[in-house]
């Protein structure tokens, strides 16, 4: 059985299809959404910030912003894809700024708690037998008193949905992860940093809650390995997923773009707080 990720678990329940094509036929498609791309340079950005705090704590925000914009003009290329109907990549490039400019601003000077894991990879198991492996990078990880540590997750997409953070799986299983993999672990909090709108929503796990993620993951990982068909599950992610040119449930939208039909994208939804355009969410697959 393969060792699973929540990317991987994810994939499957957004669309079967989309699973078969990146897990399984192992295609690999020359395109990227500009929110993945923004996503994973912020990610860039603050691992390295967070690799020398004295150091970045007198380099100031400046130096961060100029360290992504040069990211940017390294890595942009055609196959950065901006979906969002009256967006452009500068409006992507201006809002990669504003995340590290913020964050900074937010957590300077870092004295939060000792950083002892950045891009931390973690793989443990889910069952005594370990018959259900998994696998993940945490973005960073702080100790902040004896055997209590956080747990980081950095966000540049929109804000979750109330309540939507008790049900998150991601770093529940990163805790179950920790907990398992490193001695003296007594409590951990979970930190999500939605840093395009400046906000963190700390939030603690119980015993029960993780069990029951345990659970529910194991018989995710089940259906999967059941699954004999991987149908197309056509959704409002299909725009941001990197096989529509091959996937042939898109095949009527090809043709109505072909007969020069603009198939556009509802418009973003606008932050009221900032009156910035919020951004569809997409976690760095993995
Ligand atoms: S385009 Fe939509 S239906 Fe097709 S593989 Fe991607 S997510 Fe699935």
């Amino acid at each position: 059985m393969p060792v699973y990720s929540h990317s991987r678990i994810s994939a499957y329940q957004n669309c079967p299809l989309q699973y078969q094509y990146r897990y399984i036929d192992l295609i690999r498609r020359d395109v990227e959404s500009v929110e993945s791309f923004v996503g994973k340079l912020v990610h860039e950005v603050l691992e390295q910030l967070y690799a020398d705090l004295p150091r970045a704590r007198a380099a100031g925000a400046g130096h961060f912003r100029a360290q992504f914009l040069d990211l940017w003009r390294a890595r942009i290329s055609r196959s950065v894809r901006v979906v969002r109907e009256g967006m452009t990549l500068e409006d992507y490039r201006s809002l990669g700024v504003r995340c590290v400019e913020e964050f900074y601003r937010h957590y300077h000077p870092f004295e939060s708690g000792e950083v002892v894991g950045r891009e931390l990879h973690v793989e443990f198991s889910l069952d005594t037998a370990g018959s259900y492996r998994m696998q993940g990078y945490i973005d960073r990880v702080d100790r902040v008193a004896p055997g209590v540590f956080e747990i980081h997750d950095y966000k540049t997409g929109i804000l979750p949905r109330s309540g939507a953070l008790r049900r998150e799986r991601q770093l529940t299983l990163y805790e179950i992860a920790l907990r398992q993999m490193w001695e003296g672990v007594l409590q951990v909090r979970l930190v999500w940093h939605y840093v395009a709108h400046d906000r963190e929503f700390v939030e603690q796990r119980s015993l029960d809650d993780l069990q029951r993620v345990r659970m529910d993951t194991i018989h995710a990982i089940q259906d999967i390995e059941a699954a004999a068909v991987f149908p197309a599950r056509v959704g409002p992610l299909c725009s941001w997923c990197e096989y529509q040119e091959i996937c042939p449930a898109m095949a009527p939208r090809r043709a109505a773009a072909g007969a020069g039909v603009v198939v556009s994208e509802p418009l973003p939804e606008i932050n009221p707080r900032t009156g910035q355009y919020l951004l569809f969410d997409t976690t760095p697959v993995r």
